[in-house]
C-alpha cells in the first residue's frame, strides 16, 4: 500500500513522526513524506530513515492509496487526487455537514481522525484528548504570562501578594488539564462544567467547583454536554459574572458538539473585571465562550487581555506530533493488514471514523 504524509501549510505539527514512519513501514506500508514537513516539529527528512521516499507535494497529492494530514486539502488540491484515495484527517463532519457528500462526489473516501468514539477501547487512538490536554496545559501558562500579576502568593522582603485567582469554564479534557496546571503553579482555582461527573474531577485536582442547579444531561450525548436551555445559560451566567469580577484569568474551554459554543462570558463581565486580567478562549473557532474574543487574535478589551485559539496544541509542535501521530498509528494498524487496507465495517470504531461509508 503506497501512503504519503502531508506538510500542514498553517500548522507546526506533522501527522507522522519518525518513529510512527517506522512502525507504518514495519506494517509493509510505503510511505513517501513530502519534503521538510517535519521541520516545524523538530523532525528533518533525513530523521525520517530510508524506509520513507521523500517527495514534493505533487508526489504525495498523486497516485496514492492513502493521504495522511492533519486538516483537510482545499478543494483545489482534492481535485488533483486519485479516485479512491483514502484521505485520512479531522474532517470535523459536525460543523462541515456536507463534507462527506463532497467527498463521495469526488470519489474519495476519507476517515475523520476527529469522528473517533470516546469510548476505553478507542482511548490509544484520540486525537481530540492528546490535543485538547496539550491546549488545557498551554491555556494556564499563557493565562499566566499574559497576566501582570502572580499566580502563586508570594511572601518578599519587598511585600506579600496575594495568590492568582483563576476560573475554568468546561471542565473536560482540556479544563481539567488547564486546572492541573494552573494549580501546580501555585493558583486558586475554581471550575465549572454542566456535566455532574465533572464535580469530582475538579476536586480530585484540587479544584473548587462552582454548582449551578438544573444542568441538562444526557447519558446517550457520548460523553458530550448537551445544549442547554435559556434559564439555565442565564443563572450561569450571573454565577460566572460574580466569580469573573474576582478572576485574574479566565479558561473557558466550553463546547456543545456540531453547535455554536455557549457564551458564557458577555462583554458586560469582561467590563467588570480587574484591569490586567486574562481570559484564554479555547472555544474561539466555534464562536468562542466569551462574546468578545476574536478567532485566532490577541485583543485588549476593557483592560482584560483575550486570546483567541482553538489550536494551542500547534503550539507545542513536538509533542503534539508525537502524540497525534501515536492515536493515528493505533487506529491504522486496526485497519492495515500485511500491507493492505482491510476494513471491517463492523467495528464501531471504523465505521465512526470512516465518513464516506
Ligand atoms: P468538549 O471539548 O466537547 O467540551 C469541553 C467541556 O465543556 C465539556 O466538559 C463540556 O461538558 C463542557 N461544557 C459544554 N457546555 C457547557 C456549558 N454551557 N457550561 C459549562 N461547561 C460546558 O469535551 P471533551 O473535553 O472533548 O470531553 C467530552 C467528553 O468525553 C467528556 O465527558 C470526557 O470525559 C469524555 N471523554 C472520554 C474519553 C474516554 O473514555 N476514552 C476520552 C476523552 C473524553
Amino acid at each position: 500500500m503506497k501512503l504519503s504524509v502531508l506538510a500542514e501549510p498553517n500548522d507546526r505539527r506533522i501527522a507522522v513522526v519518525p518513529k510512527v514512519a517506522q512502525k507504518l513501514a514495519d506494517l509493509g506500508v510505503q510511505i513517501t513524506l513530502q519534503s521538510g514537513a517535519g521541520n516545524a516539529s523538530g523532525f528533518s527528512d533525513a530523521d525520517y530513515g530510508d524506509h520513507v521516499k521523500i517527495g514534493d507535494r505533487n508526489a504525495c497529492l498523486q497516485g496514492q492509496e492513502m493521504i495522511i494530514g492533519i486538516h483537510p486539502l482545499d478543494d483545489e488540491e482534492l481535485a488533483q487526487v486519485d479516485a479512491q484515495t483514502v484521505l485520512v484527517s479531522e474532517f470535523k463532519p459536525f460543523f462541515d455537514k456536507e463534507i462527506s457528500d463532497r467527498l463521495k462526489q469526488k470519489n474519495l473516501q476519507a476517515i475523520s481522525m476527529d469522528m473517533i468514539p470516546r469510548t476505553t477501547l478507542a482511548q490509544s487512538m484520540d486525537v481530540l484528548s492528546s490535543m485538547a490536554s496539550i491546549a488545557g496545559y498551554r491555556a494556564a501558562l499563557m493565562g499566566a504570562s499574559h497576566l501582570t500579576r502572580y499566580f502563586p502568593m508570594m511572601i518578599t522582603a519587598a511585600g506579600s501578594i496575594k495568590p492568582g485567582k483563576v476560573l475554568v469554564l468546561g471542565a473536560g479534557v482540556a479544563g481539567l488539564q488547564a486546572i492541573a496546571t494552573a494549580k501546580r503553579l501555585g493558583a486558586q482555582v475554581e471550575a465549572f462544567d454542566t456535566r455532574s461527573a465533572a464535580k469530582q474531577e475538579v476536586e480530585s485536582l484540587g479544584g473548587r467547583f462552582v454548582e449551578v442547579e438544573g444542568a441538562k444531561e444526557d447519558t446517550g450525548a457520548g460523553g458530550y454536554a448537551v445544549e442547554q436551555d435559556e434559564d439555565f445559560i442565564k443563572r450561569q451566567r450571573e454565577e460566572v459574572q460574580k466569580r469573573a469580577m474576582n478572576a485574574d484569568v479566565i479558561i473557558t474551554t466550553a463546547q456543545v458538539r456540531g453547535r455554536k459554543a455557549p457564551i458564557l462570558v458577555p462583554a458586560s463581565t469582561v467590563e467588570k473585571m480587574k484591569p490586567g486580567s486574562v481570559i484564554v478562549d479555547l472555544a474561539a473557532s466555534t464562536g468562542g465562550n466569551c462574546e468578545l474574543t476574536e478567532d485566532a487574535q490577541t485583543v485588549v478589551k476593557h483592560g482584560v487581555t483575550i486570546i483567541g485559539d482553538s489550536n494551542l496544541a500547534a503550539g507545542m509542535p513536538e509533542d503534539a506530533s508525537t502524540l497525534y501521530s501515536n492515536n493515528l498509528f493505533n487506529f491504522l494498524k486496526l485497519i492495515i493488514k500485511e500491507g493492505a487496507l482491510n476494513l471491517n465495517f463492523e467495528d464501531e470504531i471504523v465505521q465512526s471514523a470512516y465518513i464516506t461509508h
